[in-house]
């Protein structure tokens, strides 16, 4: 059996498996694979309306929100992908006096740590952003550096950059068992699925099993009848049969 070594497997192509894979790179951990079941961004994160507010009820979720915020306009210079970054500001609109108090509250630690941030007047609201009822509204938050991302081009943004420093993406690849020995992870099981093969124009079904598959054509980069070990955190085993 051919083997391929990974220093780290991440499980899951959204936009949280591709930022784990663009800092651990960033870091120097080069040697990093990630599998997705299916395509990368073929989960929540292509769901999601890609609204980026920084105000969170917990320190250390704020300051990562900042820290996205301070990251994304760099992002298409440095990898070539537009994650679709617009700073436009958000209103957190509260419409009891104990909501008011909350987010006056919240305001003046987020101030405390830099985040900038308003309490702004119901009509001081509406002038920002006119569409908004504001006829039971009390006050708002206005945070400026807020704003909105197009998830799937921050995930795309994110994997580029990681491949750019080596790291290897594998669509189409689920993994199905995370064994476990003496509580530490010693192996990540896949499966990958059913994909046309592009040399005869027929599909063919690949699964986890235990003859190694003859032909490499089915996974581009995938080697045939692949075992992966890895050094430090995870290996996986497979077998192929199609
Ligand atoms: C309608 C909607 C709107 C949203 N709006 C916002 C918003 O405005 N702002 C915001 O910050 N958040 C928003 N979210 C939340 C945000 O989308 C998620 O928090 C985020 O996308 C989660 O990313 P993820 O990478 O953890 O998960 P996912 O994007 O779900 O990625 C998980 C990946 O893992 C893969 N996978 C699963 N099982 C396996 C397996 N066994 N083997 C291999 N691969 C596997 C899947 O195929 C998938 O691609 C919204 C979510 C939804 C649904």
């Amino acid at each position: 059996m051919s083997e391929e070594r990974a220093r780290v497997v991440i499980v899951g192509g959204g936009v949280a498996g591709t930022s784990i894979a663009y800092h651990l790179t960033k870091l120097g951990w080069t040697d990093v694979v990630l599998v997705d079941r299916s395509e990368l961004t073929s989960g929540s994160t292509f769901h999601s309306a890609g609204l980026v507010a920084q105000l969170r009820n917990s320190v250390s979720h704020t300051r990562m929100m900042m820290y996205g915020v301070d990251l994304y306009p760099r992002l298409k210079e440095e990898t070539g992908v537009d994650p679709g970054w617009h700073q436009v500001g958000t209103l957190h609109l509260a419409t009891s006096a104990y909501r008011l108090e909350a987010l006056a509250r919240m305001a003046g630690w987020a101030e405390s740590f830099g985040l900038p941030i308003e309490i702004v007047s119901a009509s001081q609201a509406h002038e920002r952003f006119p569409l908004i009822e504001s006829k039971d509204v009390l006050g708002a938050a206005f945070v400026p550096t807020d704003g909105h991302v197009d998830p799937s081009g921050l995930t795309f943004a994110f994997a580029e950059g990681a491949k750019s420093r080596g790291a290897r993406m594998r669509p189409g690849v689920r993994v199905v068992e995370i064994p476990v020995d003496h509580g530490r992870v010693t192996g990540v099981v896949i499966r990958v699925r059913r994909l046309a093969n592009p040399n005869s124009g027929s599909t063919a079904t690949v699964r986890a099993g235990s003859r190694p598959c003859s032909r490499a054509a089915l996974v581009a980069s995938w080697p045939s009848g692949a075992t992966m070990q890895t050094d430090a955190f995870l290996s996986f085993e497979l077998g192929i049969i199609w």
